[in-house]
């Protein structure tokens, strides 16, 4: 073992336990860390070591492969520290609130915590089953609200520098919709901080539990998936999801994998879906719609 890592460590660790859509084979080693200082330690002797790994999160926009990763998997969801911090907002003369948040933290936990201490600027993210890594990482956006808008600065681990860890400013032009700094690199998120600023508890409460009412409605939780399949794109002049149900689409099945009988931009898990089933049902989506409409969707969740 090394020393001073603390955490868990497993061999031929089936990834279909650490994904939202039930999916993947065994990760040859699949590693816990406790903390941001173990994250960082692992990640520097494995760079050493010139091993190959792959950082996952809570595992909610992932198709893992049937054949599992001959890497090792690094999860950050025991990096899941939080805490507030008063920053005065000279211009404004406001009192306003960092929120530290370590990677692993749920988004979802983090809007309830908020809630929980009258801090309001999270709301939209209530019920997102990502951590705020991962959410970084994808810049998830939820009811109007990028993670983008909300983000201040970040810690992470440079992977071109030894796994130093640096700390991120946000600048505007970094960010796009569903577009991150971190997606062109291997840099590895420690943590984010937040913008909130005080609120009423009981909107904030009230706010939060609608998103979830409304996520539920959906039928984002009656099934394992991995949110919305395909990103949205302004030049189509119609959410993705429209443009499936229109192109007759929905409930169209591929071995376990199928488009929700509810919403086209879905793909549930109905049971037994390999990856293979999810990635045919992907491509035949694509080619299906772009017959139809001249479209080509671009997929938003990843293959690994
Ligand atoms: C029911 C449901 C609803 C959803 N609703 C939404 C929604 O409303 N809006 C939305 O945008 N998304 C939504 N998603 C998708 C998903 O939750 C988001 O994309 C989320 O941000 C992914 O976070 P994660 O921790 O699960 O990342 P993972 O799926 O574990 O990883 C995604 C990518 O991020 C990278 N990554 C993760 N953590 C780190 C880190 N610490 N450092 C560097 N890279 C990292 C991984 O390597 C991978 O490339 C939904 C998913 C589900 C299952």
């Amino acid at each position: 073992m090394l020393p001073g890592f603390t955490g868990t460590v497993k061999y031929d660790e089936p990834m279909n336990l650490h994904t939202t859509f039930k999916i993947g084979g065994p990760a040859a080693v699949f590693i816990e860390p406790d903390t941001a200082e173990c994250l960082q330690l692992v990640c520097q002797t494995l760079d050493k070591e010139d091993a190959p790994f792959f950082v996952i999160g809570a595992g909610s926009n992932l198709v893992v492969s049937d054949d599992g990763l001959d890497c090792f998997v690094v999860s950050t969801q025991k990096i899941s520290f939080i805490s507030e911090e008063t920053v005065t907002d000279t211009e404004n003369m406001e009192a306003s609130f960092l929120l530290h948040c370590g990677a692993g933290l749920s988004m979802d936990d983090a809007a309830k915590w908020c809630a929980d201490k009258g801090l309001s600027g999270l709301e939209a993210f209530a019920g997102l089953p990502g951590t705020a890594g991962g959410a970084l990482f994808m810049n998830a956006r939820c009811y109007g609200v990028s993670v983008s808008d909300v983000l201040v600065s970040a810690a992470y681990l440079d992977s071109a520098d030894g796994y130093r860890l640096k700390k991120y400013c946000f600048a505007d032009g970094d960010w796009d919709y569903k577009k991150s700094p971190f997606q062109d690199s291997s840099k590895v998120i420690v943590s984010a901080d937040f913008r909130v600023r005080e609120g009423n508890p009981g909107e904030i409460a009230a706010e939060c539990e609608e998103h979830i009412a409304d996520r539920d409605k959906k039928g984002h939780f009656s099934h394992p998936s991995a949110g919305s399949v395909f990103k949205n794109n302004r030049a189509f002049g119609k959410p993705s999801g429209q443009i499936i149900d229109e192109a007759g689409l929905r409930g169209v099945q591929i071995g376990g994998a199928q488009i929700a009988p509810w919403h086209g931009n879905f793909i549930i898990n109905t049971g037994s879906a390999s990856a293979e089933d999810v990635r045919q049902l992907v491509d035949y989506v694509i080619s299906v719609v772009k017959a139809k409409t001249g479209f080509v969707l671009e997929s938003e969740i990843i293959f690994v």
